[in-house]
């Protein structure tokens, strides 16, 4: 099997080097299992960094034809860095795995990801069995990313990053999705196929810092929900129900209140008055919304359905 990594690297000078180097020795030893050929390419995606990172790419790529490089005009985010690599490579291998350029993901994961896909499954999800290794703060917002992603109606797998196997027909059901708002993890479900998930531990990253402090997660976290679900918007419906409602109880509550005897004249019309309007309009604004939610949806130009088997005779 002609297996290809993608790699997205930002800035990444200081682990490179040592990346590199596992990356080729995890893949001398796959080699000699005689697990994937002799063909297979590691490419690194170098997202517009700004320090040595393309230059080192170079290098490597003159070194060792078993290294590729593929670089980007600008920095365009992870997310985009990795669907520029996943289609650049597709057409060319039978199988991808996309990983982080810190190797927090285990890459001792890959065999397992590679006899997944000898059995048959097309898309393979790396897991994380647990985060100990992470600081506390890493580890509760990113649990609490999971937990919103799903009351959002978001489908992803928990505790799953972008640490995957997918094979050049899944790859090739991906590139149909031409949305420009990209949130992988909630994309490749639905491509769909046969899946399976592999867990593994994550470990710190070895070199260099975090590319993803607190204010790209929540950039992140919004791009998520706002790219796969219209939810919010029926939330806001939802609410002007409730507070049209809640107008009710307020007439009701007037009313008593009148006949007990302690009101100023004109209270109980201005009270109701303003839960019922305040209802009715942003009941109006969720219905206006559910319209713009569809249209969003349209626009994405989502392929309706992908074609798994096509059993006929001849
Ligand atoms: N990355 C990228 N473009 C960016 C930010 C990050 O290609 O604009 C890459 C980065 O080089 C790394 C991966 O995305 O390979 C994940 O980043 P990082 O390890 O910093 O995230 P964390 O593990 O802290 O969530
Ligand atoms: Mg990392």
């Amino acid at each position: 099997m002609k297996l290809y990594l993608v790699i997205p690297c930002y800035n990444e000078e200081a682990v490179l080097p040592e990346t590199a180097k596992r990356l080729r020795e995890k893949y001398a030893s796959l080699m000699a299992e005689g697990k994937i050929t002799s063909d297979s390419r590691i490419v690194f995606v170098n997202d517009g960094s700004k320090d040595q990172t393309w230059p080192l790419i170079e290098e490597l790529h003159r070194a060792d034809p078993v290294f590729r490089g593929i670089c980007l005009s600008r920095n365009k985010g992870h997310q985009n860095a990795l669907m520029a690599g996943l289609m650049t490579v597709k057409d060319e291998c039978d199988a991808a795995i996309s990983l982080d350029a810190d190797l927090q993901d285990d890459i001792n994961a890959i065999d397992e990801m590679v006899d997944k896909y000898a059995e048959g499954y097309e898309v393979v999800y790396g897991v994380r069995s647990s985060r100990k290794k992470d600081t506390f703060f890493k580890r509760t917002t990113a649990q609490g990313f999971y937990k919103i992603m799903k009351a959002m109606g978001v489908e992803t797998v928990y505790n799953h990053a972008d640490y995957r196997l997918m094979s050049a027909r899944a790859l090739n059901a991906l590139a149909e999705f031409d949305e420009v708002n990209l949130f992988l993890r909630g994309i490749v479900p639905m491509v769909g196929f046969k899946s399976t998930q592999v867990t593994y531990e994550r470990g710190e990253r070895f070199a260099g810092e975090s590319k993803y402090p607190l204010k790209k997660m929540i950039a992140f976290a919004t791009e998520g929900i706002t790219s796969m679900s219209v939810k919010p918007i029926r939330m806001i419906a939802t609410l002007g129900m409730l507070v049209f409602l809640s107008s009710i109880g307020v007439l009701i509550y007037s009313i008593i209140r009148k006949f007990t005897g302690d009101t100023v004249p004109g209270w109980a019309f201005l009270a109701v008055s303003i839960w019922a309007l305040g209802g009715i309009q942003l009941l109006a604004i969720g219905v206006i919304g559910e319209y713009i939610g569809k249209i969003y949806l349209e626009t994405k130009h989502r392929p309706k359905y992908i074609v798994s088997e096509y059993l006929k005779d001849d």
